[in-house]
């Protein structure tokens, strides 16, 4: 086969062939075709699409081009999470804790945050000494021993995923749904994935700016999982606006621990209840045959572990276990804390009708607490409360942002960036969803 022959075929419009496919990724991964081609290639995908056939073959193809983790000698089950990126998503951080309080052991990779999106790694490195990076059998005997482990990616998981990804990156050729979808599903699938629920962001602060690209995206990944025999629920959440209050890596593990104290944003707490009922759908009842009522029944259970502790001490038990400083999870103002905080009041009066996620992702990314380009450090003290939401009604003056800086240039900038980002109505406004779909397999 020649990597030529595959990306004529393509340019041409035709359906390649499962062999096509798996040949044109395992060379690529092992660096026998040259990034030329692989753009090449790359940009008639996305000019000419894929079939639902080639996009699963092409997630699997990806998936088998590194480590493929078997999690089923610690886990009865694995149900992961994939959020498509955001501001002020700590989902995560609250979520496992409370699945795995409510008996479901969770193990789970996660990223750096890039751009003006945050990662939980590195809010996780707000906790001093929490360890991120595990070998494999660490994260699996913690996830045996505790029913809970939150570490970065240590397994080489679809190394073919990370070189297309670098490559589209660079040659305008991310915005595709097949080569989205499968980019997302393969590391998920290669992570060890029995079950998945997806969570896909919508509006400024996400990568699908609407709610009918979003669906499009999560019914192809839900289709791609049903082909392989994965479970996957895909959430289509709202990302107009920052998720919670807090953005920054040590002030949104503040807002987490005051979540699984049983505090916390309405908004928060609303999509983690979600996020966690879904988790546990999945996990129990894997014949896919729901009974009525078992919505509600997740949810109360999902509630309760935030009422009555047991996610706050999953928590505690998780830092623990991975060498973090639990006496900062006990006294949370031990968290890394910016020398300047300051409020920011609000320059006008009247009802919030706009706060672009992307932009307050933005001033808290200058301020230090993302990075324009990999491997960048991050101050983690740094960030943005955002104190009124789009619906809420404000006073001239009023607090509308806290920010916290170590550097005074960087906070005039952003508070500047901030001031200009929200618009404001004289009529009222209506609150944002948090939620605008749910799509799930057949
Ligand atoms: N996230 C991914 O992992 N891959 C994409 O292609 C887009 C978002």
């Amino acid at each position: 086969m020649r990597a030529a022959d595959i990306i004529a075929a393509k340019r041409d419009g035709a359906e390649l062939t499962t062999e096509q496919i798996d040949f044109f990724v395992q060379a690529y991964a092992q660096d026998q075709i040259p990034d030329y081609q692989a753009a090449a290639w790359l940009m008639a995908v996305f000019l000419r699409g894929m079939s639902r056939r080639e996009t699963v073959d092409l997630t699997m193809a990806m998936a088998r081009s590194g480590d493929v983790l078997d999690l089923s000698d610690v886990l009865p089950v694995a149900i992961d999470k994939h959020s498509s990126g955001g501001v002020g998503d700590k989902t995560t951080l609250i979520v496992l804790p409370m699945v795995a309080a409510c008996g479901v052991p969770v193990a789970k990779m996660s990223g750096r945050g890039l751009g003006f999106s945050g990662g939980t790694i590195d809010k996780l490195e707000s906790i001093p000494g929490f360890r991120v990076e595990l070998s494999v059998p660490e994260f699996k005997r913690i996830a045996g021993e505790h029913g809970i482990v939150l570490c970065g990616q240590s397994a080489n998981l679809a190394p073919a995923d990370g070189k297309f990804y670098a490559l589209r990156d660079v040659t305008a050729t991310v915005p595709s749904l097949p080569l989205i979808a499968s980019s997302i599903m393969s590391k998920k699938i290669a992570a060890g994935a029995d079950g998945i629920v997806l969570d896909v962001k919508v509006g400024l602060g996400a990568f699908m700016p609407t709610i009918d690209s979003a669906k499009e995206l999560a019914h192809l990944m839900v289709d791609i999982g049903a082909s392989v025999g994965r479970r996957v629920v895909a959430l289509i959440s709202d990302m107009n606006q920052p998720l919670g209050c807090a953005v920054g890596n040590a002030l949104e593990v503040l807002e987490s621990l005051d979540m699984l104290r049983g505090n916390g944003p309405a908004d928060l707490r609303e999509h983690c209840l979600a996020v966690a009922a879904q988790m546990l759908m999945l996990a129990r009842h894997r014949d896919g045959t729901i009974p009525p009522y078992a919505m509600a029944e997740y949810l109360a259970e999902a509630a309760n572990t935030l009422r009555n502790g047991a996610a706050f001490a999953k928590f505690r038990e998780m830092v623990i276990a991975q060498g973090g400083d639990v006496s900062v999870i006990d006294h949370p103002e031990r968290l890394p804390r910016a020398r300047y905080i300051e409020v920011v009041p609000a320059a006008a009066a009247g009802y919030v009708a706009q706060l672009n996620a992307a932009d307050v992702g933005i001033a808290a990314m200058h301020l230090g607490a993302g990075r324009e380009r990999k491997g960048e450090n991050i101050d983690h003290a740094v960030g943005v409360i955002v104190h009124k939401k789009v619906g809420e009604i404000v006073a001239k003056g009023e607090p509308l942002f806290t920010l916290h800086a170590n550097d005074l240039a960087k906070l005039e900038r952003a508070k500047a960036q901030l001031l200009q980002t929200v618009v404001y109505s004289d009529q009222p406004t209506l609150p944002l969803p948090t939620f605008y779909d749910i799509i799930t397999a057949g």
